[in-house]
C-alpha cells in the first residue's frame, strides 16, 4: 500500500508547481494581460464572426496536461477575440462593466490563499475586510449604524436578498401569496421579476405602477393602488424603486414613494444596482437624499465602481431583519457562535463557502484612493450631457429626456420611412462598424437607441468617435 501511496503522491504533487514553473506561467500570463491591455486603443468594442468562438471546443477537458501557450492563444482568438468587449472604452451598450487592472491582483491573492471569507472564526482578517467594505457603502448611502449588507455575485442576487427579506420580516407564507402585492413600474429591472419567481412569489400580484412622462413611477398612483388593494383584502408588502433604471437611467421619486412605504408598512426596496456608486459625485448628493430612506439597496460594483464581473452588494438598513432571513445553524458550527466580533458573511446570505469577493474591491479602493472613482463618475455625467447635446446638433435626431445619470436615448426620425425600422438599420451598422457598442431599447413601442457611459476607459475621444460613425452612416443611408 505504501508503494501505491508513493506512486500516486507522485501524481498528485503535480498539482503544486514549483516556483520555476510558477513564475514560468505567472510571465506568460502578464505578457498576455499586457498585451490584451495595450491593444485596447485599437482593438473593436464589438466583433460578430461566422465561427464566433467554436474553435474553444478543440481544448475540451483531457488526460493529458497541456502548455500554457496555447490556451492563451486560444483565449485571445476565442474568447476575447469575438461578441462584446467589456474592458474597451468603446462599451457604451447595456450597462457597461468595468475591469479595474487591481482587481485582477485581487483575484489572485484570494486565489492563492484560498481564504474562507464565509466564516469569521476561519478568517477573521477576511471577513474583517469584507465587512468594513460593506459598512464603507453603508456610510456613503447614508444608511445608520445598524445597517448592515453583504456582498453577493452581482445586483440580481442582491435584489433576491432583498425580497426574500422582506418576505420573512412581513411573515408571508405559502398561503399568503396570492394575496400578497408587490409594487413596481414598467422600467424596474427584469432581474426583479426573476427574484419573485426563485423566492416562490409568482403567484403574488404585481401591480405595474403608471409612469410619468419623465418614465418615473408614479407616487400618487402607487398610494391609490395601495390603498384599494387593502380595501380588497390584500396583503401590500413590497416596492420597489429604482435609482437609475438600465433603460433611462431614471431616478424614480425615492422622497414621496419612502413616505408611503412608512405610512402603509410596506418594505421600500431601492434598486441602485446601476446609479448607486454616483453618490460619491458630491454634485448629485440632492438626488440621494433619500434613500437611506430605503429599507434594502442593491449596489454593483461591477458597474459603477468599475470592478470586473461578479461583485455585488446587498444592503439591508435593519441588521437584525438580514439575520432573520437567513441565518440558520447547523450543529457543527456550535464552536463558533458568540465567540465572533464581526458577523460572518454566510450567516446572512445563501451563500456558505464563497469566493472572498472583498479583495477584489478593496485593492483597487486602496490603490487609487476614492478621487479618481470620483472624477470618472463625474467625468461620465458630463460626457452623456455632451453627446446628448451634440446628437441634437444633428439635423433628424430627437432624443429622449434629459440624462439624469448616463443613460441617454435617441434615434432618427426619417421624412419618409418607417423610424423604428431605420434606426433598427442604424444600431446594426455601428455594430457592424464596432468600434463603438451600443444597444437598444423599446419604449411604448417606440425603437430608441440606448448610450450609457459607464466603463472607465470611455472618454471624450470615444464620445467623438461616435458621433463622427452616426454622422458617416446617417449621410451614406440618406445618399443611397
Ligand atoms: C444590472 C442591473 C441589475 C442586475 O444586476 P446584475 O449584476 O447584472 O445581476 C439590476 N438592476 C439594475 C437597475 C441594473 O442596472
Amino acid at each position: 500500500m505504501i508503494n501505491k501511496i508513493k506512486e500516486l503522491e507522485k501524481l498528485s504533487r503535480l498539482l503544486d508547481p514549483k516556483e520555476s514553473q510558477r513564475e514560468k506561467w505567472n510571465s506568460e500570463v502578464l505578457d498576455y494581460s499586457n498585451t490584451f491591455i495595450n491593444n485596447l486603443d485599437t482593438s473593436k468594442a464589438f466583433i460578430s464572426s461566422e465561427e464566433n468562438g467554436k474553435e474553444i471546443y478543440n481544448l475540451d477537458i483531457e488526460e493529458q496536461a497541456i502548455e500554457l501557450a496555447p490556451l492563451l492563444d486560444s483565449t485571445t482568438k476565442n474568447i476575447d477575440g469575438v461578441g462584446i468587449n467589456p474592458a474597451s472604452g468603446g462599451h457604451m451598450g447595456y450597462i457597461p462593466g468595468g475591469g479595474l487592472y487591481p482587481s485582477a491582483l485581487g483575484d489572485y491573492i484570494a486565489s492563492v490563499s484560498n481564504r474562507y471569507a464565509g466564516v469569521f472564526y476561519a478568517a477573521p482578517g477576511a471577513v474583517r475586510l469584507e465587512n468594513m467594505l460593506i459598512r464603507w457603502m453603508c456610510r456613503l448611502m447614508d444608511y445608520p449604524d445598524n445597517a448592515f449588507g453583504n456582498l453577493t455575485s452581482g445586483g440580481s442576487i442582491a435584489n433576491l436578498m432583498a425580497l426574500v427579506t422582506a418576505r420573512e420580516v412581513h411573515n408571508i407564507k405559502a398561503r399568503d401569496f396570492e394575496k400578497s402585492v408587490i409594487y413596481l413600474s414598467e422600467q424596474a429591472h427584469h432581474s426583479i421579476l426573476k427574484a419573485i419567481r426563485i423566492s416562490g412569489l409568482s403567484e403574488a400580484q404585481l401591480r405595474y405602477i403608471p409612469l410619468d412622462k419623465e418614465l418615473r413611477l408614479s407616487p400618487d398612483m402607487l398610494e391609490k393602488a395601495i390603498i384599494e388593494d387593502k380595501k380588497n383584502g390584500l396583503i401590500p408588502f413590497y416596492i420597489n424603486a429604482s435609482f437609475g433604471t438600465t433603460n433611462t437611467g431614471t431616478i424614480d421619486p425615492l422622497e414621496s414613494i419612502a413616505a408611503i412605504a412608512k405610512k402603509h408598512k410596506l418594505w421600500f426596496h431601492v434598486d441602485a444596482a446601476y446609479g448607486g456608486f454616483f453618490k460619491l459625485v458630491h454634485e448629485l448628493d440632492s438626488k440621494f437624499k433619500s434613500i437611506k430612506e430605503a429599507d434594502s439597496i442593491t449596489l454593483d460594483p461591477h458597474k459603477t465602481l468599475f470592478i470586473p464581473y461578479g461583485t455585488g452588494t446587498i444592503l439591508i438598513k435593519n441588521k437584525e431583519n438580514l439575520l432573520k432571513a437567513y441565518h440558520c445553524l447547523a450543529d457543527y458550527m456550535q464552536d463558533i457562535i458568540g465567540k465572533e466580533d464581526e458577523i460572518s458573511p454566510a450567516d446572512i446570505s445563501a451563500e456558505q463557502t464563497k469566493h472572498f469577493r472583498g479583495m477584489r474591491l478593496w485593492l483597487p479602493l486602496k490603490l487609487f484612493g476614492l478621487r479618481p472613482f470620483r472624477a470618472a463618475l463625474e467625468e461620465k455625467l458630463y460626457l452623456t450631457k455632451y453627446f446628448y447635446e451634440e446628437i441634437q446638433k444633428i439635423t433628424g435626431f430627437e432624443v429622449g429626456p434629459k440624462p439624469e445619470l448616463s443613460v441617454a436615448i435617441f434615434r432618427y426620425v426619417p421624412k419618409n420611412k418607417n423610424a423604428n425600422l431605420f434606426n433598427r438599420e442604424l444600431i446594426e451598422a455601428i455594430q457592424k462598424d464596432g468600434r463603438i457598442f451600443l444597444s437598444s431599447t423599446n419604449i411604448n413601442n417606440v425603437f430608441w437607441i440606448r448610450i450609457a457611459v459607464v466603463q472607465f476607459r470611455t472618454h471624450l475621444e470615444q464620445i467623438d468617435l461616435l458621433l463622427d460613425i452616426i454622422k458617416k452612416l446617417i449621410n451614406q443611408t440618406l445618399s443611397e
